[in-house]
């Protein structure tokens, strides 16, 4: 049996940020993740800033080894509809691909790994948890994503009554032929709205590589959603007509919508395996980071006292900066009551130039009214 101060099922954003928080502070952590790193994940790839800062990572470092877009720009409007370009003297955000950036991030948190592993089995044993039979440790945390093992263990019922966000997402490297088919412009990535407000796709170029999806709040036809855009897409020449590559999906869930138990003794849990992700944009690697550096900060405080209660403190952490755990109402594109009112005035705010600079990009896509979180 191998020993460890901390096991973390997970090396997403959330699981590496955490570990490199808890070994910079001398605890002996290992990650265990069921896929071999770099691996895929299903995401546009969006970060903005404040997650640089927070990951204490330097852009041109960054950018010697790894593809990192800068934003300059956003077209935003509805699917089908007018367009509206969004323009700044700076860099507003960046394009990463989270192959890249995740194995950056888990190398970079220097700590035991164990990847090509599932979790298999936990079972408790005095103060302690016995994991896959091979490691023994006083705290396990959760940080394996939206279906995350510990979640479930700890009660989640992933895909039961949870209202989860369900989207899909392809990447691909254009050929020479299709990037003379594609009008998209590296630093200005394109957002559109479905009629219904219940959700949007995106068309986002990092160099050569094109991102192109679409996630929605409700449980229908996803799948023909995405086509229809794809389709809203070519017909205006934005993307090229031959894309070989398959969609592939994955679900999220956004703060306020989880009904997820987030502590209990020895336990706890970071990231999308709790549901953080912002209800306006969909954005959840800055919650992922931010859930890692406090819960790291908790743990830390805690001092070896990993009860329910004494972890309380990271559930106060997480509530004092991301609000507390109950429906936002922030965006009207999230309010389910009142809908054709809802709707109507979110076509407005998407139809004008200055709602969507100040209310869509500004405040709901960049949270710009919100600093950065440091370690
Ligand atoms: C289509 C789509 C587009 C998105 N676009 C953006 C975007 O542009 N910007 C943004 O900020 N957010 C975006 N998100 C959300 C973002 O991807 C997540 O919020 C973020 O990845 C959460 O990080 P995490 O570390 O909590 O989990 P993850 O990144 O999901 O990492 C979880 C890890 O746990 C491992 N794991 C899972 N199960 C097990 C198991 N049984 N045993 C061991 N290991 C396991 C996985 O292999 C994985 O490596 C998008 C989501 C989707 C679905």
């Amino acid at each position: 049996m191998e020993a460890c101060d901390v096991l973390i099922v997970g090396g997403g954003p959330a699981g590496s940020t955490c570990a490199w928080q808890l070994k910079k502070a001398g605890l002996d952590v290992v990650i265990l993740d069921k896929q071999t790193f770099p691996r895929h994940k299903v995401c546009a790839g969006w970060v903005t800033p404040a997650v640089l800062t927070s990951l204490e990572v330097d852009y041109n470092d960054y950018a010697k080894d790894h593809i990192i877009q800068p934003i300059t720009s956003f077209i935003t409007g509805m699917i089908g509809g007018k367009e509206i370009r969004t323009e700044y003297k700076a860099v507003v955000s960046y394009g990463i691909r989270r192959g890249e950036f995740d194995h950056y991030l888990l190398k970079r948190a220097d700590v035991r790994t164990d990847e090509g592993v599932k979790l298999e089995e936990i079972r408790r044993d005095g103060q302690h948890w016995i994991v896959n039979n091979k490691y023994r440790t006083p705290l396990v945390i959760g940080a394996g994503g939206h279906f995350c093992p510990i979640a479930r263990f700890m009660g989640a019922k992933p895909g039961s009554k949870e209202a989860a966000v369900k989207a899909q997402e392809v990447e691909f490297l254009m050929s020479e032929q299709q990037k003379t088919q594609c009008s998209v412009a590296e630093e200005t990535p394109e957002l559109y709205f479905c009629p219904d407000l219940l959700g949007y796709g995106w068309i986002f170029r990092k160099g050569d590589y094109l991102n192109i999806g679409l996630g929605r709040q409700d449980n229908h036809s996803l799948s023909k959603h995405v086509t229809r855009f794809v389709d809203d897409l070519v017909a205006r020449g934005k993307v090229p007509g031959d894309i070989k590559e398959k969609f592939l999906g994955h679900a999220y869930l956004l703060y306020g919508d989880s009904p997820r138990k987030i502590v209990d003794d020895g336990m706890l849990l970071i990231g999308d395996s709790i549901g953080l992700a912002y209800p306006q944009s969909g954005e959840g690697i800055r919650p992922a980071i931010e859930s890692g550096l406090l819960a790291a900060k908790a743990i830390i405080a805690a001092n070896k006292q990993y009860d329910r209660k004494t972890m309380d403190n990271y559930i106060n952490m997480l509530t004092q900066r991301l609000g507390k755990m109950e429906k936002q109402t922030a965006s009207p594109f999230t309010e389910t009551f009142l809908p054709k009112i809802t709707q109507f005035v979110g076509k407005q705010i998407l139809s004008n130039r200055w709602a969507s600079r100040h209310i869509v990009i500004d405040r709901w896509f960049l949270h710009n009214n919100q600093a950065p979180l440091r370690a």
